[in-house]
């Protein structure tokens, strides 16, 4: 049952827009920098994106944010679109704002005609220089009024390749003394002499963001451009473009970024570890990308309640990493098939079951739907169980095994713990337990016993790598690494144990697609780097957690 959830802003804005007539239909875009994988940062502005569209029967258009050729790459094009289609969305058409540079350059010495772009000769340091401060104004610079014949040929020439980069720069000339520092005569254009991904060799020179961003919303004819708060700023000059041009008027929105609690967010960062070698690559199932979570075994569901929950605001705060895994437990918990998994095992012996023989119980996949789909589980003589679920001096409130006591092994019958077998050392190597027939369950009286545990065949058993995963970082806030200190000494240096374990056959075979729960311990998924000789498998999240959700 859905719950009434309150409107956020941004579908009480675009309900108000409907209704009064501003809009007829919505157009959002998603306007990714094909510089790294997407992350879960990501997953919440696409959610707000194509969320608000599914809502208001609007639609979404994918646009590459790419006026930075230097740092963009096809690679990053082509995961960012898996991962969009992996989330579940489907946007409307696919675009870039490269598309668009022609027309942008066109604009440019439009401004340059009427007055309002100028080409400006001072160094970076010297720009940044005469922007003055918050409370100081401006000084103009020595090259604010060339006239404009002069300022259309010397843009041309930097068109044309004749100036290396940095040596000019275009401007608009806008108000140096501006209360607002984007007004302060914002760049437009620089010169770059690099490949881009797609016009190749065409351009030297690159738009800057502001000059880029409203016009391709505009030319796309976006309604609601919604973007992160620290664009709040930009907004009035974002307005400003496209009110001097007289174009399509696109309105930007901003809500918070997410932040998640032991995470890093920054692509730049996320890069450097990748770089580095500190993990395995952007799909390291520790990393907070969208490929990293997915080969963790998180599903798109989770990350949708997950967005759901944390809702759109519009004040900057730390998400809990719990939250995120705690959707992850409701939803792998809900559809997950169930399998046993000794991860440290011990022997047990049922000393009176018949040598050789071998039973097949019909187990079901998910305990949720016991009628549904089963699994083959074989039992014999021979099993391994937890070492964990044996204690030899047990306390009172221990229901798991112990000298005499008995237990049911999951799905199975009722044993009793008879005999315990130790080394030299005095560490138990093996169990001789007696099993009770009538306890079969269908069969007969149903007995009950305290304590279940789970249990693998040893004949049958297959051996599994563990890849057991924790939290990248140990500090909770990163944005609070001191001065003084590198994000990188905040590394966990336990965020991977590799263990083993001894699994039911029929945990090979499993075809669901998503995480499995080894039952009584967590969930698993396997990965890629699984062979016919060995398979793989990465921990989603462990099974218990004592965080509950406001
Ligand atoms: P980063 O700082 O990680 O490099 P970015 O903002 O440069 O991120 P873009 O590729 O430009 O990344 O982002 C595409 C869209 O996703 C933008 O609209 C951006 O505002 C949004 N976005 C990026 N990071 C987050 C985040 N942490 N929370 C919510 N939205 C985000
Ligand atoms: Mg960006």
């Amino acid at each position: 049952m859905e719950e009434e959830r309150k409107l956020n802003f941004l579908e009480e804005i675009i309900e108000d827009d409907l209704k009064y007539g501003r809009v007829k239909s919505i157009l959002t875009r998603f306007p990714p920098e094909p510089n790294g994988y997407l992350h879960l940062g990501h997953a919440k502005s696409l959610c707000i994106n194509f969320g608000l569209a599914q809502k208001y029967g609007g639609k979404t258009n994918l646009r590459y944010d790419d006026t930075n050729p230097v740092k963009e790459d096809t690679e990053y094009v082509d995961s960012i679109k898996e991962d969009i289609r992996w989330m579940g969305f489907q946007w409307d058409k696919e675009l870039y704002a490269s598309d668009y540079f022609d027309q942008l350059y066109e604009w440019a010495e439009q401004l340059i005609q009427r007055g309002l772009a100028y080409v400006d000769d001072q160094t970076q340091e010297e720009i940044s220089k005469g922007r003055g401060t918050v409370d100081k104004p401006g000084t103009p610079s020595p090259w604010r009024d060339r006239s404009v014949e002069e300022n259309l040929r010397l843009f041309r020439e930097m068109r044309d390749g004749k100036y290396t980069d940095g040596e000019k720069v275009l401007r608009a000339k806008i108000d140096m003394a501006h209360p607002n520092m984007m007004f302060r005569d914002p760049l437009l254009y620089r010169i770059k002499h690099a490949s881009h991904h797609r016009t190749g060799d065409k351009w030297c020179i690159y738009p800057m963001y502001d000059f880029t961003h409203g016009q391709c919303d505009s030319i796309e004819h976006i309604t609601h451009s919604i973007c992160t708060l620290e664009f709040d700023v930009h907004r009035p000059l974002y307005d400003w473009f496209i009110q001097t041009l007289g174009i399509f008027p696109s309105h930007q929105y901003e809500f918070a970024r997410l932040n998640l609690t032991y995470t890093l967010m920054s692509k730049r960062k996320l890069l450097e570890l990748v770089q580095k070698g500190i993990v395995s690559g952007w799909d390291d199932p520790r990393m907070p990308t969208l490929c990293g979570v997915r080969r963790r075994g998180y599903t798109p569901e989770a990350l949708k309640e997950f967005c759901d929950r944390i809702g759109v605001s519009k004040r900057d705060q730390l998400m809990d990493i719990q939250l995120l895994e705690w959707c992850v437990r409701q939803d792998l918990n809900a559809r997950s098939n169930r399998y046993m998994v000794v991860q440290d095992p011990v022997k047990l012996t049922i000393v009176n079951y018949p040598e050789g023989q071998v039973e097949w119980f019909d187990c079901p996949l998910n305990p949720a739907d016991p009628e549904g789909a089963a699994r083959k589980v074989p039992f014999s003589r021979n099993l391994w169980i937890e070492r964990a679920d044996f204690m030899e001096d047990a306390p009172k409130k221990f229901f798991r095994l112990k000298p005499d006591g008995e237990v049911r092994l999951k799905y199975t019958y009722i044993i009793k713990c008879e005999e315990v077998v130790k080394d030299a050392e005095g560490n138990v190597v093996e169990l001789k337990c007696t099993y009770d027939p009538s306890t079969k369950p269908g069969a007969g009286e149903w007995r009950s016993v305290k304590g279940t545990i789970h249990w693998v065949e040893a004949g049958h058993a297959r051996e599994v790598e563990l890849r057991n995963y924790d939290r990248l970082f140990t500090l909770a806030d990163m944005s609070q690494v001191p001065e003084d200190r590198d994000y990188k000494d905040f590394l966990n240096p336990e965020s991977l144990s590799v263990t083993s374990g001894l699994a039911e056959p029929a945990l090979l075979e499993d075809k669901s697609g998503i995480a499995v729960q080894f039952e009584r311990c967590a969930y698993y998924i396997k990965d890629k780097d699984s062979t016919e000789e060995k398979a793989v498998f990465n921990r989603t999240a462990t099974l218990k957690d004592s965080y509950r959700p406001e």
